[in-house]
């Protein structure tokens, strides 16, 4: 016997890594420049000088028996001061470095914070769209995730659905801006909604209900500065972050949870986070790495290329007809589909080798995901194709 719940999740595939799969044999029959692949989530900047001067330079001087060897299971301590620091100076968090935790990335960090403080019966909301590994996470943990809608449209937050989602049962919520898959950055209406409504709730249950701020692309914005405002306005919260995406190193696999100095069980949520990296295996996260990240903190790869893409993208599309979510941050454009089904859509797409992701996995039905992290150059060749497309639509709608 083994686990039929494992087994089904190793077995079936993402639709995004089916699309990319398809793509890559498209691309075997008719040439690669002939397909415009927006599946994938993968940086399409490289990773700022500064990374490769780092290793050279840690390469060089420092002693290998070090560099390549275990750090604390947390992290290494000086690792850890140079981000707190920097989380301190740069956003006024309140953090320290004996609350955070190196991790592989933001997903390691995500199941970590969700194992800490998961018990049986527990539930976490998110709002739609989601980054669906979220169920993986949250269910790998025995608890429920309840998806709550964002305002149609905008998709901001809907403060009365949220506020009606909420149970004796909610240990806490995951809330994700920049956003993937929609590229939306929540508004200081949204973000003061969420606080209100968690504050109120923690008073009435009189229990801690967590806030999980996940950021990989906290520093992916295109107006306005990279900010992380939930820790400073709410004391029950948990940063989940990464280096995937701001310093264009997701395979390296580098990222952090910080616990708010300000959270009253701090240090009983602290070491049930050690002893959830402990428990799933996530001890000492990549020893150069931790290094590299702590050099680096707070850099970005060259993000004015994705805003270009950003503005392409979204000018083409809105002028051809098509309606997309004003994107102000990450590397996504959300795209509603002509016709009511996005599969549908995503399928005849492929006719003219566009490999847009839908979104139904997202938890929000009838929009496509397009990821522009590619190089701007195929989304010029894709903007006939994408005419061409909805040119289809609106014939088969009329
Ligand atoms: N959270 C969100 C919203 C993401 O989009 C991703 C990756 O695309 C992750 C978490 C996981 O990031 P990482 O690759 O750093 O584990």
């Amino acid at each position: 016997m083994i686990s039929e719940k494992m087994k089904g999740l190793g077995s079936n595939r993402s639709v995004i890594r089916e699309l990319f799969e398809y793509g890559k044999k498209k691309s075997a029959e008719v040439g690669a420049e002939n397909v415009y692949d927006f599946s994938l989530g993968n940086p399409s900047v490289p990773a700022p000088q500064s990374v490769e001067k780092a290793i050279k330079e840690l390469m060089a001087t420092a002693d290998p028996t070090v560099l390549h060897g275990y750090t604390s299971a947390q992290g290494d301590a000086g690792v850890r001061k140079t981000i707190a620091d920097n989380l301190v100076s740069r956003f006024g968090l309140p953090v320290k470095p004996e609350l955070m935790y190196m991790t592989c990335g933001a997903a390691a960090s995500l199941c970590i914070s969700l194992k800490a403080l998961a018990c049986d019966g527990d539930e976490f909301i998110t709002f739609t769209p989601f980054f669906p590994e979220y169920r993986v996470f949250v269910e790998m943990t025995g608890s429920k995730l309840v998806p709550v809608k964002s305002a149609e449209g905008t998709f901001q937050i809907d403060r009365n659905a949220f506020e009606k989602a909420i149970t004796p049962n909610t240990k806490g919520i995951i809330v994700n801006t920049p956003n993937n898959p929609s590229g939306v950055v929540l508004t200081d209406d949204s973000i003061k909604a969420i606080v209100e409504v968690l504050e109120k709730k923690e008073a009435e249950y009189e229990h801690p209900i967590f806030i999980i701020t996940d950021e990989p692309y906290r520093e992916l914005v295109y107006s306005g500065k990279p900010d992380s405002p939930f820790m400073k306005l709410y004391d029950d919260t948990i940063l989940c972050y990464s280096y995937s995406k701001s310093l264009s190193l997701p395979g390296e696999r580098i990222g952090y949870v910080a616990v708010s100095d300000r959270m009253a069980d701090k240090s009983d949520v602290y070491a049930a986070i050690c002893g959830a990296g402990r428990a799933l295996g996530y001890v000492c996260a990549p020893s150069m790495m931790q290094r590299v990240v702590a050099t680096c903190d707070g850099e970005t790869a060259d993000v004015s290329v994705y805003k270009k893409n950003r503005d392409l993208l979204y000018n083409a599309l809105t002028e051809m007809g098509y309606s997309c979510v004003y994107p102000d941050g990450a590397f996504y454009l959300f795209v509603k589909s002509p016709i009511a089904s996005a599969n549908e859509f995503s399928e005849l797409a492929k006719e003219y080798n566009l490999l847009l992701v839908p979104a139904d996995s997202f938890g929000v039905e009838g929009y496509v995901r397009i990821s522009y992290c590619v190089s701007t150059d195929m989304i010029e060749r894709s903007l006939p194709k994408f005419k061409e497309l909805i040119c289809r639509m609106q014939s088969i709608l009329q």
